[in-house]
């Protein structure tokens, strides 16, 4: 099996600075896109501090086995990437708290992950926050997560069109992040990777811009990844730029 992946992040036309990370570690099979908040400097640290700590946990994790002692309690709803994921996004959260206690600048700070941790032709998705995955299959574009925010609980509870959120004052809010809070449900899902399969995993820097329709042309067309990566980017600062975006684009060669 055979990843080849590409990324950009861009700080946008109105941000003064990038609170958006990233990583991508083929090596490992793991992709995470956080997109941090918080004053100061404190969307970036939180950003940073997850992904180094969710990449940390899935390089001390790599062979774990079920009944093997772990470092936060197994849960059997997931496998074990599941569980490895859950690591990574705990101790995290737990760093992050750690700190904001180190440091009274950064209250409020927190970020949201997406992450996928690719082995063979499973692939294992954790988010928290409304970074999204995509997988694009066949000739349609899926969103893989749902986005923990207010104005995708008003869209579900039937109060708010997609459109009429995408205009909405609370769009950028949040429902769950990483922020160092006690409360951290994390619900790991898998899906098995069919030959033509691409993944993509994003800030809501581009998902705030950009209709699914319109990342789906994008992502469709018979451009190299980095060109994919790249066009997604200039079409969000073409629609004004008006935040952080960040595009991992993924694809596996399944034999
Ligand atoms: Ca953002």
């Amino acid at each position: 099996m055979q990843i080849s992946w590409a990324a950009r992040t861009d700080r946008g036309l109105r941000r003064s600075q990038n609170e958006d990370t990233y990583c991508a570690k083929p090596d490992l099979g793991l992709f995470v896109v956080a997109d941090g908040m918080g004053g100061y400097a404190g969307g970036e640290v939180a950003s940073r501090l997850a992904v180094e700590q969710i990449q940390q946990a899935i390089e001390t994790t790599a062979g774990l086995r079920r009944d093997d002692s772990w470092p936060v309690p197994f849960d059997n709803r997931s496998g074990i990437d599941g569980n490895r994921l859950r690591v990574g996004f705990t101790r995290a959260n737990t760093r992050i708290a750690q700190e904001i206690k180190a440091s009274e600048k950064l209250r409020g700070m927190g970020t949201t992950v997406v992450a996928i941790l690719v082995s063979g032709c499973k692939v294992t998705l954790a988010h928290i926050g409304d970074s999204r995955a995509y997988l694009y299959r066949g000739t349609a574009l899926r969103r893989l997560t749902k986005d923990h925010s207010w104005v995708e609980e008003q869209i579900r509870a039937g109060t708010l069109t997609e459109a009429e959120a995408r205009r909405h004052p609370w769009r950028n809010m949040v429902t769950r992040a990483l922020s160092g809070s006690d409360e951290l449900p994390i619900d790991p899902t898998e899906l098995e990777f069919e030959a033509g399969d691409r993944l993509l995993l994003c800030s809501d820097g581009l998902t705030a811009v950009l209709e699914d329709s319109e990342i789906q042309r994008v992502v469709a067309a018979p451009v190299d990844l980095q060109g994919v990566c790249d066009e997604l980017v200039r079409q969000a600062n073409a629609a004004g730029g008006p935040d952080n975006v960040t595009t991992v684009v993924i694809d596996v060669a399944v034999k």
